[in-house]
């Protein structure tokens, strides 16, 4: 029944053909996404990339298409010759785009025939197989109108970022994929050599050094959209490997990088048909925490901004409160707009939510018919409407209120901010609100090994007025450290951090005391960086950079929370790729060869 496509072309695709297209004699090729048996007709939903074409077989006028049209199951390839018709008005189908016409078939050539499915491709959104058996399917599962769409915008997108990034000067300069550690703070992915017995490769975390080593060469405005691996635990936003375009300027003040990714985001954005407005609000670290709970706010939600109760609570005798208080911790609320009416279990949910982030309790006011709220018995009503004022809620409003040390406050409040905003659907879909976070600190402190870490890498310049204290800082005041802001930037948009950069470090004698800071002693950083320092000591020019994730960004033009959805060929949470089984094992002669031996536990 498989016949040969032989000498056979494609007139159209099967999204192509409109009213305008009746009386054509056309020859369509794709999948049969449906078909339809009524007696003397049959019809056929015929598939490609561009949508679908109804292609009807009629008994009477074709009885030899209409004999193998029968025999056509799911995902047959086919190619359907055949004239265009209007349907008629009662059988036009306005949620196709080829829906006005059909194609009459005089011929149906089948090129291929196809299994039963492992699953249904046209299943919506929330019926869709589960995810694994979809991955491990990947080439079915792309099949999906939805993902092909997806990834043409990926394309689309790549090329505006090489147009743009052409047209304003930019080489484009491929680094390598094996090389040594480069430090962003995740886990390498390491080769084992086979030449050099004992010794291993990393795959880059990001071509970081590399890019600023072509400063360092002469290269004045590079970029690359950048293959990177992470070793680290996977969340919706991650994957092992991803891409990011990745760029770097010498000269560079942080006002041209804004004013240039501002530029190339407008550019993807009117891929979507949106108009981004330009140049985006610029908020300190501190004040997005301040006021969001988040590096990276959704400045879609409106208001819902953490208010500082701690003063009106500066006398209290409520222990917990009292204790939070004298130990230099915030008392932070939220006001939720109609938030009245949050229930008992709406509340228990998010109570859950505050403590993944640390918090010890949420407690609530509900400013209803009635006041009530879990604060009621421990301040009395009075201060309990005080605190709401200072919150910002109104009748009907609701006010949540978390207490403690200030970073937990912060992360707490402000996931709680993104989750009541979803839950109460209070983000506008059809908005985009993009922004730039500046003056992050130059180190976090992470309590797990009492030691500061680099906050974006430990390239990052420190601000010119702050590089006093970096020095009293390494020379032993090391509450300094806290205090450090850098020359870092994250562009966000609708609280997904779509690039992120710094101005680098162009002195060998800051750079070394940076790697101090860090704990390196100056053998340690020899050892590790000292091709990187010597490079910084032959004329380095001020440069600085950014890297903006290309499935971040397009998780939200298409939008999805997704990020497998965005991407060809994914790997699961816990790193594998399912269709072609990886990670492997490997026979014993290549574990030989590369001076490997397994250890089993
Ligand atoms: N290398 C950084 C990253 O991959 C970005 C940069 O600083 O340009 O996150």
């Amino acid at each position: 029944m498989i016949e040969n496509l032989d000498n056979l072309e494609r007139s159209h695709s099967c999204g192509a053909l409109r009213r305008e297209s009746a009386g054509q004699c056309v020859t369509l090729m794709g999948w049969c996404a449906r078909r339809r048996d009524f007696g003397p007709l049959t019809f056929i939903d015929l598939r490609d990339r561009d949508g679908i074409t109804q292609i009807v077989v009629n008994q009477e006028k074709a009885p030899n298409a209409h004999a193998k049209a029968k025999e056509i199951r799911n995902e047959y390839v086919l190619a359907a010759i055949g004239e265009v018709v209007l349907r008629d008005e009662g059988a036009r189908n306005p949620k196709l785009a080829t829906g006005e016409i059909e194609v009459q078939a005089s011929k149906i050539v089948v090129l291929n025939d196809s299994r039963p499915l492992p699953f249904q491709l046209d299943a919506s959104d929330g019926a869709l197989a589960a995810e694994d058996l979809r991955l491990k399917y990947r080439y079915l599962d792309l099949r999906r109108p939805q993902l092909q769409a997806n990834l043409r915008l990926r394309h689309r997108m790549i090329l505006e970022i090489n147009r743009y990034m052409d047209e304003h000067g930019f080489t484009q300069i491929e680094t390598p994929n094996l090389i040594k550690s480069t430090p962003e703070g995740a886990r390498d992915y390491v080769v084992p050599s086979r030449v050099q017995p004992g010794k291993f490769f990393a795959l880059p975390q990001s071509p970081q050094i590399f890019k600023q080593i072509c400063m360092i060469a002469g290269m004045d405005k590079y970029y690359q959209i950048a293959r990177c691996f992470r070793d680290e635990d996977l969340r919706a936003d991650r994957q092992p490997e991803f891409s990011q375009l990745d760029v770097e300027l010498s000269f560079a003040s942080p006002d041209q990088v804004y004013a240039l990714v501002e530029g190339l985001f407008v550019r993807i954005f009117r891929l979507i048909g949106v108009e981004l407005q330009t140049p985006f609000p610029r908020f300190t670290f501190a004040e997005v925490m301040r006021r969001f709970g988040s590096d990276k706010p959704d400045l879609r939600i409106p208001s819902m901004e953490l208010q500082d109760l701690s003063a009106a609570l500066a006398e209290t005798m409520f222990a917990p409160y009292a204790s939070v208080i004298s130990s230099g911790g915030d008392i932070k609320g939220i006001a939720v707009s109609g938030g009245a009416s949050m229930s008992r279990k709406t509340l228990d949910e998010l109570q859950e939510f505050a403590k993944r982030y640390g918090a010890t309790a949420l407690a609530w006011i509900k400013l209803g018919d009635e006041l009530s709220s879990s604060l009621l018995k421990a301040l009395g009503a009075d201060k309990v409407i005080d605190l709401a004022g200072l919150a910002g809620a109104q009748k009907g409003d609701g006010v949540l209120i978390v207490a403690g040390k200030t970073d937990v406050v912060a992360a707490s409040l402000g996931v709680l901010r993104n989750e009541v905003a979803r839950r109460e659907k209070l983000i506008p879909e059809t908005v985009f609100a993009p922004l730039w976070v500046t003056d992050f600190p130059m180190f976090e402190f992470h309590e797990d090994d009492g030691r500061y870490y680099a906050m974006h890498h430990p390239f990052t310049s420190p601000l010119d007025d702050d590089v006093p204290l970096l020095e009293r800082a390494v020379n032993g005041e090391k509450r300094l450290f806290g205090e450090i802001r850098a020359k870092a930037y994250d562009a966000v948009i609708n609280g997904v951090e779509v690039a992120g950069g710094s101005i680098r470090i162009h002195h060998r004698d800051v750079q070394q005391l940076v790697f101090k800071a860090l704990g390196m002693t100056d053998e340690m950083a020899r050892t590790r960086f000292g091709f990187f320092l010597d490079a910084l000591s032959y004329g380095t020019p001020p440069h600085g950079g950014i890297a903006s994730g290309i499935e971040r960004t397009l998780m939200v033009l298409v939008p999805t929370e997704n990020i497998r959805d965005v991407m060809a060929f994914p790997k699961t949470a816990s790193a594998q790729d399912l269709m072609i089984d990886a990670p492997g094992e490997v026979d014993a002669k290549q574990l030989e060869e590369l001076h490997l031996k397994i250890v089993k536990e």
